[in-house]
């Protein structure tokens, strides 16, 4: 499935971390076939539940911290920082740039309605759906991917299901075929058993079975070892849910076609 040389792919994250958890496998096998491997994060991770009495300075250091970790994590699963791409828009929030308005979203976090992330795509961007829809398109006509992962629309988190929305509307627009692989991350219970069992499969949670193809992609040994390092580098994240991370270590990758 990943003979052609010099294929082009993009991976598209909500939050850092969602790179590793679903593709931190499949992204070392198309770099070893010689592949180009774009990522692109939706937001920096820079909302959190526990903490929201913090002033807005922690949730922009912590927004900063995390597309660290990202950068980290990559460059050991073989992507450069400079295929690495930071859109900036708000954690928790892109559920608010799914509608059309002129009035920009303001993160309950950051307290801020634009990018502010100097190092990000377009620093000073509005919170708004034009915003967001203007960088994936330019990205996506630029990039030009062979094979798009991206979130499934049956994710529960918003930002998920969010993400998923807003890269099809962008793809509207594109010209020409792209191949679609969807990554489930949160969907009730799943993956069960919680923790590290690497020499366990990952399979489609029950409800997820029928109607769609699933495509598994394997890991070979010394991948997993290389996704599960990969993993570790986000440590603003494990510190707190390191076994929930750890259960996407498995001897294979899901996605859903289509
Ligand atoms: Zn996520």
């Amino acid at each position: 499935m990943l003979q052609s040389p010099k294929r082009r792919i993009l991976v598209i994250a909500p939050h850092p971390d969602d790179e590793a958890l679903a593709t931190g496998g499949v992204i070392q096998e198309h770099r070893r076939q010689g592949h180009i491997v774009t990522i692109l994060l939706m937001t920096c991770g820079d909302g959190q539940r526990r903490g929201l009495l913090l002033p807005s300075k922690h949730f922009l250091r912590l927004g900063e911290r995390r597309y660290r970790e990202s950068l980290e994590a990559l460059r050991l699963l073989g992507v450069p920082e400079k295929r690495v791409i930071a859109l900036g828009y708000p954690d928790r929030g892109l559920a608010h740039l799914c509608v059309d308005g002129q009035t920009p979203y303001t993160s309950r976090y950051t307290k801020v309605c634009a990018v502010p992330y100097e190092w990000a795509y377009s620093p000073g961007a509005p919170y708004l759906r034009e915003s967001v829809l203007c960088d994936l398109k330019e990205i996506l006509e630029r990039e030009r991917p062979d094979i798009l992962y991206l979130p499934h629309p049956q994710d529960r988190h918003s930002d998920h299901r969010a993400t998923y929305l807003l890269a099809q509307a962008a793809l509207r627009t594109l010209n020409g075929e792209v191949e679609r692989r969807h990554y489930l991350i949160h969907y009730r219970a799943w993956p069960l058993p919680v923790g590290k069992y690497p020499q366990r499969r990952l399979l489609p949670p029950r409800s997820l079975r029928d109607g769609a193809a699933w495509l598994a992609h394997e890991l070979r040994p010394e991948q997993i070892e290389r996704k599960l390092q990969a993993i570790r580098c986000y440590r603003s994240q494990t510190q707190y849910i390191e076994d929930h991370l750890l259960s996407f270590v498995r001897c294979n990758e899901l996605f859903a076609l289509g």
